[in-house]
């Protein structure tokens, strides 16, 4: 083993070919690329992945997060407001309007329809359980703004991180980069 395989995230990065072309791919700060894809080998040592991991010792550890129904209605205005535009081209307030406007839906209870710019035949209705389950998707990739008690930091939730949780709770995974 080498400095190299020894602090190098396998996760990061996958051979990629298609198209003709060839290159490596490196994955965004919010995903990994499953173990299958990812490098066998160092490219510096030639150690295998197996032998590198070996090395490393892992704990899980859990952590209670708290929001609020303000945060969720400050992540929800900042996701509404651009943070799903790249794929989103309307959102449709499933039932009666539980709050003031389209973002109060989810903390209230209720259910946004995103209607995707090119149609899949993906669920995109998110609702408190699947925004929730964005919220802990984030946490787990380590993008989210909480402080040591597990309080969110609503105000630190930018564009892109809205559509994280937002992505993360409708399909499980960044779908729309
Ligand atoms: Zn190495």
């Amino acid at each position: 083993m080498c400095e190299f395989c020894e602090r190098f995230d396998f996760g990061n990065a996958r051979a990629d070919i298609r198209d003709g072309h060839v290159g490596i791919a490196i994955a965004g700060e919010s995903s990994k690329f499953p173990k299958e894809e990812q490098f066998r080998f160092c490219p510096v040592c030639g150690a295998s992945r197996e032998e590198v991991t070996m090395n490393e010792h892992k704990v899980q550890a859990s952590m209670i997060i708290t929001l609020t129904n303000q945060d969720i209605d400050d992540i929800m205005v900042t996701a509404l407001e651009g943070g799903i535009n790249n794929w989103c081209c309307e959102v449709e307030v499933i039932g009666e309007y539980l709050g003031e406007y389209a973002s109060d839906q989810i903390s209230r209870g209720g259910t946004l329809r995103f209607l995707e710019i090119e149609e899949s035949d993906m669920n995109t209705d998110i609702t408190l359980t699947s925004f929730l389950e964005g919220v802990k998707l984030c946490m787990e990739h380590g993008i989210l703004p909480v402080d040591v008690d597990g309080n969110i930091d609503a105000g630190m939730v930018d564009a892109e991180l809205a559509d994280c949780i937002v992505q993360y709770g409708l399909f499980g995974e960044i779908v729309y980069g």
